[in-house]
Parts: structure tokens; sequence; C-alpha cells
């Protein structure tokens, strides 16, 4: 059950992302990371600062104190997002052993844009992990997160992303 206190880290995601959206190079997506009620890391998408498409602002956060820590392991850490993690951020936060996700804005309230064409569930990717200990929850602050991503009546953003390329599923 997200709590005021859920509410209040994805405040600060929210804030992340408006700096995302301030940065040159930056994006409007925003995450933090916080173990036992304290705040540990921030950051917010780096994919054009750093010609990286994997600079998701979850990727970033992860990295970002995993190094600082000399460690791999975010066990008994909360991730939030003001976004629904992408497959990649879902599968790094359980290779970092994540406990709790927590996002804003849910695959359906955003532009299609938002997530690779061939998305999978979130909660998919950890039901087929057996990490039944890792908690997911989405739409805390749902509307204030959405605010920031076109919603799916409108028509798409263009993006260079091959990601975004429309699929066909492999016969
Ligand atoms: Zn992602």
């Amino acid at each position: 059950m997200a709590s005021d206190l859920d509410q209040h880290f994805l405040q600060l995601a929210i804030d992340q992302a408006r700096l995302g959206q301030e940065t040159p190079g930056g994006a409007q997506v925003g995450a933090v990371l916080v173990e036992d009620g304290q705040l540990a890391c921030a950051g917010f998408n780096e994919g054009d600062l750093h010609h990286d498409p994997t600079a998701h602002a979850e990727m970033v956060v992860i990295r970002r104190l995993c190094a600082q820590r000399k460690s791999t392991s975010l066990k008994g850490l909360t991730l939030y997002c003001t976004l629904q993690p992408c497959g990649m951020c879902t599968m790094a936060c359980l290779w970092a052993g994540v406990s709790r996700i927590v996002f804003g804005a849910g695959r359906e309230d955003v532009n299609a844009v938002y997530f690779e064409s061939r998305h999978l569930d979130s909660a998919d990717f950890i039901r087929h992990a057996f990490r039944s200990d890792l908690e997911i929850e989405g739409g805390v602050l749902a509307d204030t997160c959405s605010a920031f991503y076109a919603k799916k009546e409108e028509p798409a953003p263009a993006r260079e992303d091959p990601a975004h390329d429309p699929t066909t599923p492999p016969k």
C-alpha cells in the first residue's frame, strides 16, 4: 500500500523529472532510491547527455549508488520512479536486489513512445524471475507524473531510439 512517505519520495522523483526536463540532454523521468526512510540517491534520465540509451533514470540511480557503495546489492532499498520502469530497468532492479518499486504514471497513462515497442509488463519480469519478495506498486501521484508524458491519444513525439521502431513478432 502506498503511504504518505511513498507520496513524499515520489514527489522527490517528480522534482528530479523537472530537473531533467530543464537540463540540456536530460529528460523528464526522475527516480530516487530510499533506504530506511532516508533518501539514498536521486537522478533523472541522462540518455542524450551521455549518448547512452541505457541511461534511464532508474539505471542512473542504481549505477550511481552502487558505484558510491562499491557494491552490486541494493537489497532492502525502494526505487521510486515517475514512470513505470521498462523491461531493462525492472531487470536491473532484479539484478541489484531492490526490494520494492513504486512508480507514478503507468504504461496506460502515457504515450506509447515511452515504452519499447514489445513491452512486457514489469510485473511479469518479477514473476518470471521468481522474485515474489520484490513488491511493485503503481499509480502514486499518477496525474502529476502523467502530465510529463504525452497522452496516448496524442501523436507520438518523434524519437530516434531504435527501441521505438515498430516490430512484428517472430514467427
Ligand atoms: Zn527504463
